[in-house]
């Protein structure tokens, strides 16, 4: 990945005093590769590489900083540069309704991130209704209103037939009728460009005169969002870009070209399919995500939101004295699904995209039904072997499996797991104490 590749890019720079023009272009033709490869534009790259480069040729190095901190510090500062200092914040109408409307290629993600929309405005105390304008696949109706239902936002829909300029008008009346204040119009996607979908949503636009036009990217496709979005910005005049599916394999090149090359900035991501708010776009973490630092900001905010500190502080003061029992195991395993998949936790966490990659092959899975089944047996654990899993031999793992309705081997598992995840706070603990020594790259 490109994280990986910058890493082992900087670990290779030793040296002291300043840096040299040796150095630097050595780091500079791993970087240009590295970004290349994972998609970004050509020109964006050559821009990009030549001002690191202004920056970081005779640059001191400071006592308290190797080489590579210093270049990574730059990189990662002129990444974020590249990417925007943007505002998350949708252009609000001082008279409602305030008009958003969702538009991208099909598959995109512009359904889901519409619903996601949605549940953030609803969180700011905003009443959105959901429109769909989505008129070429039935199926694409049924989608939004499921959506609608699962997160209680009302959703605006016409009878098969209508065309969608005319349902996306009907919808603003609608949302005066029913007292809400932002209409978020979900549109049909192509699987690629093509002028009727441009013309439909041309006219959609000078129909309704929305305050925000978002184009939502899958980030996965690369080097092509960056076309997509040059295509409709052309076309539409884009307001913001949504960048989804950020959870996944992505290459971090779409989200540094996009920007670079359209000018149009990303104000959301998508960090998965589960229905949790839209995420603002942060372009200085975003740039740690990719530098491999993980983006801990992110799952600090996260973390404060959801997790009683106190108790995290508690936790934390067990496990330094190794004290950290299966009580306390169940309590962060529900407080952690508080925060999301295991995936993006871990996603979040920095050097701890390998780890994922080696729990990804061991079915660790956090959903509600896997919590359920880890309550059930632990609470068919004596509190003595809840504090020591040592004396769990076969008999009691056979009584505790009969207890709880489970078999054997989901109690073996269950004492596996919480094995690694002991093992896991240690290995993030030493961490974050070799981290203290480094510089604020946030
Ligand atoms: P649309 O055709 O643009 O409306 O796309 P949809 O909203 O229907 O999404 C297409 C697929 O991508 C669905 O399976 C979604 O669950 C999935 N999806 C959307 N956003 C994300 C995301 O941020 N992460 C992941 N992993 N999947 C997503
Ligand atoms: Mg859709």
């Amino acid at each position: 990945s490109l994280s990986d590749r910058l890493q082992a890019t900087f670990k290779k720079l030793r040296g002291h005093g300043k840096l040299t023009e040796d150095d630097v272009n050595e780091a500079m033709r791993e970087v240009r590769m590295a970004l290349l490869e994972a998609d970004v534009n050509f020109k964006v790259v050559k821009q990009f590489i030549k001002t690191v480069k202004e920056r970081a040729i005779g640059q001191d190095i400071l006592e308290t900083l190797t080489p590579a901190q210093v270049v990574i510090k730059i990189v990662d500062e002129e990444l974020t540069k590249l990417m925007g200092d943007t505002q998350s914040r949708i252009n609000m109408s001082p008279k409602p309704p305030t008009i958003i409307m969702m538009v991208g290629l099909q598959g995109a993600g512009k359904t889901t991130s519409a619903g996601k929309l949605g549940l953030a405005l609803k969180k700011q105390g905003k009443r959105p209704l959901l429109v769909a304008a989505d008129i070429y696949r039935p199926a694409a109706i049924t989608q939004l209103q499921v959506l609608g239902k699962q997160l209680d936002i009302p959703v605006f829909s016409m009878e098969q037939g209508t065309d969608a300029v005319t349902i996306a008008k009907n919808s603003i009346d609608y949302s005066q009728s029913h007292a809400c204040d932002v209409v978020i119009i979900d549109t049909a996607g192509r699987l690629q460009i093509d002028e009727k979908l441009m013309k439909e949503l041309c006219d959609i636009k000078s129909e309704v005169h929305p305050h925000e036009i978002l184009l939502v990217v899958d980030a996965m496709t690369g080097q092509e969002s960056v076309n997509v979005a040059q295509s409709f910005n052309d076309a539409l005049g884009l307001d913001g870009v949504v960048m989804t599916k950020l959870d996944g394999d992505a290459r971090g090149g779409a989200a540094l070209s996009v920007k670079a090359v359209t000018g149009v900035p990303i104000k959301f991501i998508g960090l998965g399919e589960k229905l949790e708010p839209l995420e603002p776009f942060h372009p200085d973490r975003m740039a740690s995500r990719i530098l491999g630092m993980g983006d801990v900001l992110s799952l600090v905010e996260k973390a404060q939101a959801t997790f009683d500190m106190e108790e995290a502080k508690m936790m934390e003061k067990k496990l330094r004295k190794d004290e950290f029992t299966l009580d306390d195991f169940l309590a962060q395993m529900q407080q952690v699904k508080k925060l999301g998949s295991l995936d993006n936790i871990l996603g979040l966490i920095p050097g701890m995209g390998g780890l994922k990659k080696q729990l990804a092959g061991q079915d660790i899975d956090l959903d509600g039904k896997e919590i359920r089944q880890i309550e059930a047996i632990i609470k068919s654990m004596t509190p003595k072997e809840r504090a020591n899993i040592n004396i769990i031999n076969g008999s009691r793992r056979k009584r505790i499996a009969m207890g709880s309705g489970t078999r054997v081997q989901d109690v073996n598992k269950l004492l596996k797991q919480f094995g690694e995840m002991k093992k896991m706070m240690k290995k993030m603990k030493k961490m974050q104490k070799g981290k203290k020594g480094l510089p604020n790259l946030g």
